[in-house]
């Protein structure tokens, strides 16, 4: 999947005298009100070069069970009802290691514990899913799992079967309750770590990259987000609604460029 990444420089910016007529300069000499197409990158760093040579880093400040999340949902209205309901599994195991960090964080447990412990179970979700089942329980919210769902799941993705639409959508749907069901929930209790797993996505990447190479952030609009998790509205639309917004939405047909 190819996404669209600001095409400015600010490299270049630097060697000018930095005043607002030299930014639009620059701006026209680079045509950077047309944005530049990079592959979407597993470990969320987006690198454009400058017809000058400089290179600069874009990361986007959504998890990984968000972009996921919007991949389904474009995979499905497209009609690919096998590969949005691998993607929304996806989401959901991305969304428990989202959840079982916060926990811990907010149980003092430092970052490189935490790693050290999840590297013995990143290769395998039920162990991930036990230890989300035990965090719920010592919360006093016992997990009602739906194994028809899991079942469900592991027919698509393991042996072949293909889903119908109402399928792969019900399969969504409990995905997108569950995830903001729960965002919300960690938001009410847990705000000041929900901000800390924020950081700690976004400094990742800073530690992969050279000292004096420019890093910057960029929000997108996905469909799970914590922008507005607040307002009374938060997570009214159904996924058939989400999914028939962003067929229509500009901000998707420009940033997802739906190709190889
Ligand atoms: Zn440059």
């Amino acid at each position: 999947m190819k996404i669209a990444i600001s095409s400015f420089c600010w490299e270049c910016f630097t060697e000018t005298d930095q005043s607002a007529d030299a930014y639009e300069k620059l701006k026209k000499e680079l045509n950077s009100d047309v944005d530049s197409e990079v592959e979407l990158d597993n470990e969320n760093i987006h690198k454009f070069i400058c017809p000058k040579g400089h290179s600069s880093f874009t990361q986007l400040q959504e998890q990984k069970f968000q972009i996921l999340f919007d991949l389904a949902s474009m995979a499905l209205n497209d009609g690919y009802t096998k590969e949005a309901v691998s993607s929304y599994s996806g989401a959901l195991e991305r969304f428990i290691e989202y959840f079982i960090l916060v926990s811990s964080l907010r149980n003092s447990v430092t970052l490189e514990n935490f790693s050290n412990t999840w590297k013995q179970m990143s290769n395998q979700s039920e162990r991930q899913l036990g230890a989300y089942f035990i965090l719920r329980l010592q919360e006093g919210k016992p997990t009602n799992w739906d194994e028809k769902k899991s079942a469900f799941r592991n027919n698509s993705i393991h042996k072949g079967y293909i889903p119908s639409s109402e399928e792969a959508i019900e399969y969504g749907q409990y995905v997108l309750t569950f995830i903001r069901t729960t965002l919300k929930e960690l938001n009410s209790t847990s705000k000041e770590f929900l901000q800390k797993a924020t950081l700690i996505h976004l400094s990742k990447n800073g530690e992969k990259l050279p000292k004096n190479v420019r890093l910057s952030n960029s929000s997108i609009p996905t469909i799970i987000t914590i922008r507005d998790i607040e307002s009374e509205d938060y997570g009214k639309n159904t996924l058939k609604e989400e999914l028939n917004s962003i067929k229509e939405n500009g901000f998707y047909k420009h940033f997802y460029r739906k190709k190889i």
